[in-house]
């Protein structure tokens, strides 16, 4: 966590800066206006900081339009980290009880029934088709979104796991949300219970490892929460890292046509994995892998982080519709990501003029097609 002091001498760095960073801001994107940008946010705070100006609802609003994608940091030479800033920034806010309308009701709903989306609990594993126990277990931390919104995205992970690589797979129903969305959205004392909750069960289950197929639970189970000194007694890995590690068990070229991959925030620019989701793209797809032109550290955000498709939905779209226009550009016949989130966006962005579909799905099908031929 970053301090007030360090914050200040960061955000002035900002004001002798020919603030280019703008260009590559989704927000600066949707908005074309130069307050939601990252030098827009650093001059609130730093005006907040040195008291002249206090943060009004107008301050309130631009740092909650913020995705925290980081991507203006990949930018910055002297790494100026305006996610961090920022997220530091909401917890003032949260702490104030200052924060927007709409994400005290997400906060209450993880509170209530420990996912953001109003759901019950009792159907968080309604998708599971057969729990797995036994030697080599491996648990399925599903998360949120696969668990309610992306089923598929969770089945095929569960099936792959078990069905491919030969896993007893383990999905506790006690799972409750990560954290991420309070996190990253200011909510941390709410975020550390819930993540109290996770580490006291998942560290109870006997099993070799914990798989994710949500880049935003890869980043909390592996960064956020030893960060604040919660430690997990097994190693975490995104699917797309497991299945890297498996690759000659997937089919070669199973599925005709061409692919584009999308890299969710996440899993790339937060935790460096750019080449396992590729790999694997490369191995299943007949006409192979072709790139966007905005891709790896410098892709851009699919428009559905930190709060921002539940504060501001048409910006959140606006912004999943220029990715999905990237993507189509490219001519592929899909476009892939790894993540249940930016699967949800852009597939809802993509209007059906190219297939949006999640790693795992991917797996799955391939498997299907070379159980055709
Ligand atoms: S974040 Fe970095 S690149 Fe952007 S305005 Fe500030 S100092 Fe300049
Ligand atoms: S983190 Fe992303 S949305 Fe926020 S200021 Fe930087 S580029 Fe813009």
């Amino acid at each position: 966590m970053i301090d007030n002091d360090e914050i200040a001498g960061q955000v002035r760095m900002c004001a002798a800066c020919p603030k280019m960073c703008r260009h590559v801001c989704p927000t600066f994107f949707a908005w074309r206006s130069d307050s939601p940008t990252p030098h827009g946010r650093a001059l609130i705070i730093h005006y907040n900081n040195t008291g002249t100006q206090r943060l009004d609802s107008r301050g309130i609003e631009v740092l909650y339009q913020c995705l925290e994608c980081s991507h203006c940091l990949t930018w910055c030479l002297p790494e100026i980290d305006i996610a961090s800033i920022v997220e530091a920034t909401r917890r003032q806010i949260v702490d104030a009880g200052s924060q927007p309308e709409g994400l005290i009701e997400m906060a209450r709903s993880i509170e209530t029934h420990h996912n953001p989306f109003e759901e019950a609990h009792s159907e968080r594993t309604s998708w599971v088709k057969e729990k797995g126990s036994g030697a080599k277990s491996v648990i399925y931390f599903a998360g949120c979104t696969a668990s309610y919104r992306e089923q598929s995205i969770a089945e095929s992970t569960a099936s792959i796991l078990s069905e491919t690589l030969g896993y007893d797979v383990i999905v506790s129903d006690e799972e409750w949300c990560c954290g991420s969305p309070l996190l990253r959205t200011g909510h941390y004392e709410l975020a550390l219970e819930t993540a109290r909750h996770n580490v006291d069960l998942l560290n109870s289950v006997d099993a070799e490892s914990i798989i994710v197929s949500c880049p935003g639970c890869l980043r909390v189970l592996t960064q956020d929460y030893p960060e604040h000194g919660l430690k997990l007694n097994k190693p975490v890995f995104h699917i797309s890292q497991v299945l890297q590690e498996r690759i000659e068990t997937l089919p070669s070229g199973a599925v005709d046509g061409t692919a584009t991959y999308h890299d969710p925030c996440h899993l790339g620019r937060h935790c460096g994995i750019y080449d396992p989701p590729r790999d694997v793209v490369e191995r299943l797809m007949g006409g192979g892998l072709v790139e966007m032109e905005h891709n790896r550290d410098d892709a851009m955000c699919c428009g559905n982080g930190a709060g921002l498709r539940t504060l501001f939905p048409d910006k959140a779209r606006e912004i999943g519709t220029e990715r999905v226009e990237q993507a189509i550009r490219t001519d592929a016949d899909f476009l892939i990501t790894a993540c249940p989130f930016c699967k949800n966006l852009l597939d809802a962005q993509s209007l059906e003029r190219i297939e949006v579909i999640d790693l795992p799905e991917l797996v799955k099908r391939a498997g299907q097609q070379e159980g055709q031929e």
